[in-house]
């Protein structure tokens, strides 16, 4: 990235005024487009998946401008391996889907096509402009509610009006497959290499019109490693409210981004800085608010290091888990106030999982593909503490037991009782058949003395301590 201040600097023309579009003009700076000539930059099509290069060229042979956009471009030009490629081009998304045998238009709010190649998605978006309301009735218009989120987004533009559409600088770069030039609208190139997060724009109302960007200005952060800009940074502590407005569906998916993107510890820490998790969750906020006097290293925390290591080293990482981890304490609390109504042990982990699961569903959704092993995860907190007779090596066939060994694992870095039966557990996995099939003879954990022998019966659920079982 050495010379591209020296590249060619194209003054851009003045914006001829739509109507509807004053509010954006008040907004958008007149800056230069830089552009970046291939021997000035590091992309090379080398680099880009060579689904994502078809895609540009094919667009680029029928006669459309096709360009790579998004964090492709940011990412290759910080020699890292991005997560996806995003396409931008003129072809509405009509032509790409006809261009396209493996293609299918998605999207609402903003309408898509999605080409699909194997398991992989090159999304291809049509350049589009900023969200001012087309009053002459004409083809699609700018959708909004009356707080002023953007509801539907198809408003089709130039090149330069959709990099003023897009969220941060650094995210509306293009590069471009006809000249392999990197095209900078608005000072892009400068905020990556002083590793900067800057909203486009008026950052209130741009928090405003889409209130996901609060989410995505601390994701990237963190991601990155990235300051955010003062201007940028200052309307996040008040603005969480915002996220209310958002379908609990969408507000899933971004919860998946922020903590499986391999930064989930500094993103959860960012988060509650500038208050925004509390307005994703709210009994787990409340409980870490209450907690943190006395337990500053909660699960949770160490979860998200668990599942920022594992990503590191390519291994899965199940949503569930993360889940499991997110909603603990709220368990536990409920399970408190349960069995203080005298709910028997069974019955107030149920209850207690179906309380925490409703309230979460207020805010986010909360898949039942994901809300059921999660809780199957926390069931076996508490199955994991029979470990006499048949009923423990009948558990370790169970689909869930590895996940709710692992959670055991995480519970036990806090907790001596967890540890104590966390330990027994692995040493059972390291024995054979016989050796199992001992170890849990009655008499056994009595000789091996490991986990103690009866929890006291006022003891806290979630915390409880192995108890060996009668035989059934
Ligand atoms: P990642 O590495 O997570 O994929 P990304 O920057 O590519 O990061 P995407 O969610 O894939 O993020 O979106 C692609 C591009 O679309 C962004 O870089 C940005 O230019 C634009 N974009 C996405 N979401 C928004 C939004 N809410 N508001 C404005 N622009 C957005
Ligand atoms: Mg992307």
């Amino acid at each position: 990235m050495a010379s591209w201040k020296e590249s060619s600097i194209i003054p851009t023309l003045p914006l001829h005024t739509r109507v509807g579009e004053r509010a954006l003009e008040s907004t958008r700076p007149t800056s230069p487009l830089i552009i970046i000539p291939r021997p000035e930059h590091n992309i090379s099509r080398a680099n880009i998946s060579p689904n994502a290069v078809k895609v540009l060229y094919r667009l680029r042979e029928a006669g459309h401008r096709a360009c790579l956009v998004g964090g492709g471009v940011r990412d290759l030009l910080r020699g890292r391996e991005p997560k996806d490629f995003d396409v931008a081009t003129d072809a509405r998304p009509e032509q790409v889907y006809k261009l396209f045998r493996n293609c299918r238009l998605i999207g609402r709010r903003f309408r898509l096509a999605h080409v699909q190649f194997g398991s992989e998605i090159i999304e291809v978006a049509t350049f589009r402009a900023h969200g001012g309301d087309s009053e002459d009735g004409d083809g699609p218009s700018v959708e909004r509610a009356a707080d002023g989120r953007i509801l539907s987004d198809n408003v089709y533009g130039s090149i330069e009006d959709d990099a003023w559409r897009r969220d941060f600088t650094i995210n509306a770069l293009y590069y471009d497959i006809a000249t392999f030039a990197v095209l900078d609208y608005v000072g892009g190139m400068a905020d990556l290499e002083a590793g900067l997060i800057r909203l486009i724009g008026d950052p209130a109302q741009h928090y405003h019109e889409d209130p996901v960007r609060l989410l995505r200005a601390v994701r990237f952060a963190a991601k990155l490693g990235f300051r955010l800009d003062p201007a940028t940074e200052a309307p996040l502590h008040r603005l969480g409210h915002l996220l209310e407005k958002i379908p609990p569906a969408r507000l899933f998916d971004e919860i998946l981004k922020l903590f499986l993107g391999g930064c989930a510890i500094q993103t959860f820490e960012l988060l509650r800085h500038y208050r925004l998790f509390g307005w994703l969750f709210p009994a787990t906020e409340h409980c870490l608010n209450h907690q943190q006097r006395h337990y500053p290293k909660t699960l949770l925390a160490r979860a998200l290091a668990s599942t920022d290591s594992r990503l590191a080293e390519n291994k899965s990482v199940n949503p569930a888990f993360l889940f499991a981890a997110l909603l603990w304490e709220p368990l536990r609390e409920q399970m408190r106030h349960l069995e203080a109504e005298g709910l028997d042990e069974h019955e107030v982990l149920q209850e207690a999982a179906e309380r925490v699961v409703q309230a979460q569903i207020r805010h986010t959704a909360l898949p039942r593909r994901y809300s059921l092993p999660m809780r199957e995860i926390w069931e076996l907190q508490q199955r994991l503490t029979v470990v006499t007779g048949k009923r423990p090596l009948r558990l370790l066939d169970h689909p869930r037991f590895r996940a709710g060994y692992d959670f055991l694992l995480l519970r036990a870095e806090a907790d001596e009782q967890a540890a104590e039966l966390a330990d027994w557990w692995t040493r059972l996995l390291a024995l054979d058949a016989a050796g199992r099939a001992q170890a849990t003879q009655p008499a056994a954990t009595a000789k091996t003395g490991k986990p103690r022998r009866r929890r006291k019966s006022r003891s806290r659920k979630g915390d409880q301590a192995a108890q060996p079982a009668p035989e059934a």
